[in-house]
């Protein structure tokens, strides 16, 4: 299969489905990543085969060899995106064809194969339409799409594997703030680093999350929320959070984020807030941001708001700042009046209830 052709996937659906009363149950309160729909789409990759064997089956465990080579180099990359159901009863996605396209760059980067992205579009709208029963309708609420690819050849050797399966997996998600949008607070992390130069920052891949790991533990430890990054080389410019990007307003409305370096992930939701923030009349610039500066403009009243945006929290504000050397407030009000503008603008879109003028929305069905 080659870019271009279309993929069918074999359509084997589940023999003992979830009744729909237990489905409705489970819709309840389901959090985050912990309740499953009934389906999974999977997809064989081989060397001289191509990619072949496209599946939507039941939900299973996958048999796994212990000399799989992921599971000793972590060959391995993820993506992950929202599926919401529209006021009229279809289902949207939210530019879906650019998590396509960031999953080919961290292909890329991991020396992978690539996905072509009409099989990574197709993948998903079969997945959506045989588990459409369980995407949450309630306010908030989304089904959370998690597509990822791994080294499934069964080897030791340290070279790009040969074999890969490619899995998509749905989970439904509750609003994330339940009770209004409440502000994390950020441990500035000096010792360790998310992402150096020439490393895999910029790709999407479980490793980067197994080393923001600790670092992430240490700011629960010091009684924050979350751990944000400063750069592996100077440990001087703001990078982003552990898996959210991060944003700078100041008082003369100037909406500011770390510029992309390599050792950013470059966030669907980042790149869709500079547009909207440009689009509401804000001066926008992607620039480095010291972790000096940061302090020195919280202290001065210069810097309004900060917040970090990411698919699965969509905005959140940030309320305290703690660092080694002590404990400030991020910006002035929060959440501000521009960050609670801008998260709104773009949950209006997500939800088919704004005007679409760039053509994010992409209807499934
Ligand atoms: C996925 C991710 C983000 C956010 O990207 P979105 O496309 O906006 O969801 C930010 N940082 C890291 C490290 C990520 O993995």
């Amino acid at each position: 299969m080659s870019d271009g052709d279309i993929l069918a996937f074999d359509v084997h659906p589940h023999a003992h489905p979830t009744s729909p009363a237990e489905r409705a149950a489970r819709l309840v309160n389901p959090g985050f990543g912990k309740v499953f729909t009934d389906h999974m789409v999977t997809l064989r990759y081989a060397d001289g085969k191509g990619w072949h064997d496209g599946r939507v089956e039941a939900r299973a465990p996958i048999p796994m060899d212990p000399a799989s080579a992921v599971l000793h180099y972590a060959q391995e990359i993820f993506e992950g995106l929202k599926a919401y159901a529209l006021p009229d009863g279809g289902v949207s996605l939210f530019r879906p064809e650019a998590n396509a396209r960031r999953f080919q760059r961290s292909a890329d980067r991991l020396a992978m194969p690539r996905l072509p992205e009409q099989a990574f579009l197709d993948s998903i709208a079969a997945l959506v339409e045989i588990d459409r029963e369980w995407i949450p309708t309630a306010e908030g609420g989304s089904l959370y799409l998690r597509p990822f690819m791994f080294a499934s050849e069964v080897f030791l050797g340290v070279r790009p594997a040969q074999e890969y399966l490619y899995v998509l997996i749905a989970s439904p998600a509750g609003a994330y703030f339940s009770g209004g949008v409440k502000p994390v607070t950020l441990w500035v992390s000096e010792d360790y680093a998310r992402a150096a130069p020439g490393g895999t920052g910029a790709a999407k891949c479980g490793g980067n999350y197994a080393a923001s790991l600790a670092p992430q533990a240490a700011a629960i430890a010091q009684g924050c929320d979350q751990v944000v990054f400063l750069d592996a080389v100077e440990h001087r410019y703001v990078e982003e959070l552990g898996g959210m990007n991060v944003f700078f307003v100041y008082d003369d409305g100037t909406v500011v984020t770390p510029a992309l370096t390599g050792t950013i992930l470059e966030g669907i939701t980042r790149e869709s807030i500079l547009t909207l923030a440009r689009r509401a009349g804000h001066e926008v610039r992607e620039r480095q941001v010291s972790f000096d500066e940061w302090r020195a403009d919280a202290a001065s009243g210069r810097l309004r708001e900060v917040f970090a945006c990411g698919t699965a929290a969509v905005v959140t504000p940030i309320g305290a700042v703690k660092w080694a050397g002590g404990e400030f407030r991020a910006g002035g009000a929060e959440p501000g009046p521009v960050t609670m503008a801008l998260r709104q603008s773009l949950l209006d879109l997500q939800r088919g209830v704004a005007p679409d003028p760039d053509g994010w929305v992409y209807r499934v069905r």
